[in-house]
């Protein structure tokens, strides 16, 4: 690196700086000293894990077959860590990224407790000045974020939320020292994928379960089961083969689309392929569909209507089922919620639905919840009703660029970046996770290698070269922007009201869809990202 900047009296400087000790700020930092750099990673929690160090509720665990969620860089990792389930629980997934960050000893190069409050171009340094909530600064020549794309809660914003005399916390904070459940008057409110596992989970454990819906998602079954030790080894002797799966399907998963045309398919072949697709683990039911279930309006209602049969096989009472039956959208325009027995969970008489669109909460009250029907108190209230996803982690620190701009002024609108790693007016502010990138809609830890790989190159032409400013071209970011809008265009899901679409009533501004994600699959991606870096990097200038 060249000359080293000056830093004000206190201020520490590195030549990188990340933010985020999750999945993504542990890969980024070990790459980032293969190339030799100079990196500090700061982090707001006390420790590692990000989205897994946070999300501690009864029932967290991954979507993703656990061997497809695991970095895939070292062999020594691989052959040393062994999943024991087919989709991990939470402390399993805690412990691997503690693994990782003691196998390569990276705590020396992080700092815990670090919550960012500014992040400031500075022209005439060509450097990025970060300031902590706590007052403490760091200065850096490259700013790397890995804020994590749902690290923003947002609660509700009910009147007397503040009065209530129980325990009551957004799962994001489920407190790290349990509460007992057992015998407690527990209130749900949410059923996304979070709320779905919570229900599940604590059904059994709790007195009396109330679960607050507002829509019903499209959920369906995870078919989780423990691995053992020959499915381990075995697992270990084919992971050439499962990274490579992953890498050629869209989702970064194991499970890629049906080759076969839903039209071409006779019904009755359909019916008998997707009784298959349900008994199966994992996402298969969604992204190993036809393509056209996700696309077309007509192949999407005939398998909604498929699952909704299953609903109301599972759910003993015909009138409860209905309410649990999604009518405003259909199959997999929304984030599919996997479940372990989530259905089966409302046969039981200690677990109660409310429809909250039918009697809506008016107020939390000292006792509990006041809706329009009445009053119901509880012990504990859990709010599951998720994050301001991708651009909100971005959102709550103060980011100025060039001549002062905000990013979030810049975004208010719709977020505006190029390849979701770089945004004009930014210069030396890489995103590893931002807007419009690939890893928002994919298995999360299959991008973020692509991706940070690729940085990784990046950064290191930049330093071989002695450059120190890298910007995004304007014309470059509005072409990005116009690729991501046209795919949005072509799949069922820009109409749905969810995070895909940015869309969340409990952020000002955001009860409207934005182009949040890159909906074009991975190998698209990686092909656009491959092609960019070939070329020189095309649509990027540096000085
Ligand atoms: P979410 O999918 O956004 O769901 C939030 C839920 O809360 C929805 O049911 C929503 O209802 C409800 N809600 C929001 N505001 C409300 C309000 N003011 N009053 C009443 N209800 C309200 O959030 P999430 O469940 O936390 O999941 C977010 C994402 O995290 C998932 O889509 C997934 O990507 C990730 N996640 C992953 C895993 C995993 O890998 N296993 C597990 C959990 C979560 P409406 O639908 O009516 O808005």
């Amino acid at each position: 690196m060249g000359t080293r900047p000056a830093t004000a009296a206190g201020e520490e400087y590195h030549d990188f700086l990340v933010i985020g000790a999750g999945i993504c700020g542990i890969y980024q930092l070990i790459k980032l000293r293969e190339i030799g750099a100079d990196a500090l990673v700061i982090e707001k929690n006390a420790d590692v894990g990000g989205t897994w160090f946070n999300n501690r509720y009864p029932g967290c665990r991954f979507d993703s077959e656990s061997y497809t969620y695991g970095l895939s860089f070292s062999d020594e990792v691989l052959q040393e860590w062994d999943w024991t389930e087919h989709f991990s629980p939470q402390p399993e997934t805690l412990r691997y990224l503690n693994f990782l960050t003691d196998k390569f000893n990276l705590r020396k190069d992080m700092q815990f407790g670090c919550t960012v409050s500014s992040m400031r171009w500075e022209e005439s340094s060509r450097t990025w000045g970060v300031a902590l909530e706590d007052g403490r600064t760091y200065r850096s020549r490259f700013l790397v974020t890995a804020l994590g794309l749902l690290s923003a809660k947002t609660p509700p914003r009910y009147p007397g939320m503040e009065r209530f005399r129980g325990l009551s916390f957004h799962t994001y904070d489920w407190p790290h020292d349990p509460p007992s459940l057992a015998g407690k008057r527990v209130a749900v409110i949410g059923t996304g994928a979070t709320g779905v596992q919570v229900i599940s989970a604590i059904a059994d454990q709790v007195g009396e379960l109330y679960v607050y819906q507002r829509r019903p998602n499209w959920c369906a079954p995870l078919h989780n089961r423990k691995i053992t030790p020959e499915e381990m080894a075995d697992i270990r002797s084919r992971y050439d083969e499962i990274f490579e799966k992953c890498a050629k399907t869209p989702g970064g998963f194991v499970h890629g689309p049906d080759p076969r045309s839903f039209f071409e398919v006779p019904a009755e072949e359909r019916q008998a392929f997707w009784e298959h697709l349900y008994s199966t683990p994992g996402f298969e039911k969604w992204v190993g569909n036809f393509r056209e279930v996700l696309m077309d309006e007509h192949a999407n209602a005939e398998f909604t209507e498929f699952i909704a049969n299953k609903i109301r096989e599972r759910v003993k009472d015909p009138e409860l089922a209905e309410k649990l039956i999604p009518r405003d959208h259909g199959f997999g325009v929304q984030r599919v919620p996997l479940e372990t027995r989530y259905f089966e969970a409302y046969n039981r008489d200690n677990v109660h639905l409310i429809e909250i669109e039918k009697t809506p909460i008016v107020e939390i009250t000292e006792n509990g919840i006041l809706c329009s029907d009445g009053e119901r108190e509880f012990d504990i209230i859990v709010y599951a009703t998720g994050f301001d996803a991708v651009t909100g982690a971005f959102d709550r620190i103060e980011i100025t660029g060039v001549g002062g701009q905000r990013l979030k002024d810049l975004w208010d609108d719709d977020p505006h970046t190029y390849l979701g790693v770089f945004v004009h007016g930014f210069p030396n502010l890489f995103m590893l996770a931002g807007p419009q990138g690939a890893s928002n809609s994919t298995n999360f830890p299959r991008a973020i290698e692509t991706g940070v790989n690729w940085t990784t190159d990046l950064y290191r032409y930049v330093l071989d070269h002695g450059y120190e400013r890298v910007e995004a071209t304007l014309d470059a970011q509005s072409q990005w922007a116009d690729e991501v809008r046209a795919m949005y265009s072509m799949l069922l899901l820009r109409n749905a009201k969810s995070w895909f679409t940015g869309y969340n009533e409990n952020v000002d501004g955001h009860n409207r869809s934005r182009n949040l994600i890159y909906n074009g699959g991975a190998p698209r991606y990686r092909k656009t990202i491959e092609k960019v870096a070939d070329a020189g990097y095309t649509g990027v200038d540096f000085a």
